[in-house]
C-alpha cells in the first residue's frame, strides 16, 4: 500500500506578532494608530474599532503596502486580546467576542475559544434571545409611550 502523502501544515502568518517583533518606535506607531481609531469608553462598554471593517464584519488594522510579502492584517479585536494578555493567541484557538460586537475591541468582553466553542456560544446566545422577549418588551413598551 502507498504511504498517505503527509499533509504538510499550512503555513499561516501570525500578523499580531509584529507587536512583539516591531522595533518599540515603529510597534509604537502602528499601536497609536490602532488606538487612535477605536472609541474607548467606560470598562463594560463595548469598544467600537472605526477603521478598515472587513467584509465579515471584522476591524482590520493594515500594516505596510498592500501585495507585499511583509504585508500584515492584523484583526482589530485579536490584537486587543494581544496587547492586554501581552502573548500570541495559542495556535488552534479564536478570540470570541461575549457582547457579540465584531468590532468590539474591549479586552474585558473577549475569550479565547475553539472554532467549535464560538459556534455553539454563538447558538446558544440565539436560542436565549428567542426564548427571552424581554428585549421585544422593552422596545414595544417604548413605542407605546412615544405614541
Ligand atoms: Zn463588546
Amino acid at each position: 500500500m502507498p504511504e498517505p502523502l503527509e499533509k504538510k501544515p499550512k503555513e499561516t502568518k501570525v500578523h499580531e506578532a509584529f507587536i512583539f517583533t516591531y522595533q518599540p518606535a515603529e510597534k509604537q506607531k502602528h499601536l497609536d494608530r490602532y488606538w487612535s481609531r477605536i472609541d474607548k469608553r467606560g470598562p463594560d462598554d463595548c469598544w467600537e474599532f472605526y477603521g478598515c471593517i472587513l467584509s465579515n464584519g471584522y476591524g482590520l488594522l493594515p500594516i505596510g503596502k498592500s501585495g507585499r510579502p511583509q504585508r500584515l492584517e492584523p484583526r482589530a479585536h485579536r490584537l486587543a486580546w494581544v496587547i492586554k494578555y501581552n502573548m500570541l493567541i495559542p495556535k488552534g484557538l479564536c478570540v470570541c467576542h461575549r457582547c457579540d460586537n465584531k468590532i468590539c475591541c474591549n479586552p474585558s468582553h473577549l475569550f479565547l475559544g475553539t472554532i467549535k466553542t464560538n459556534l455553539v456560544d454563538m447558538h446558544m446566545k440565539k436560542k436565549l434571545n428567542r426564548l427571552n422577549p424581554k428585549k421585544h418588551t422593552e422596545k414595544k413598551q417604548k413605542e407605546e409611550k412615544s405614541i
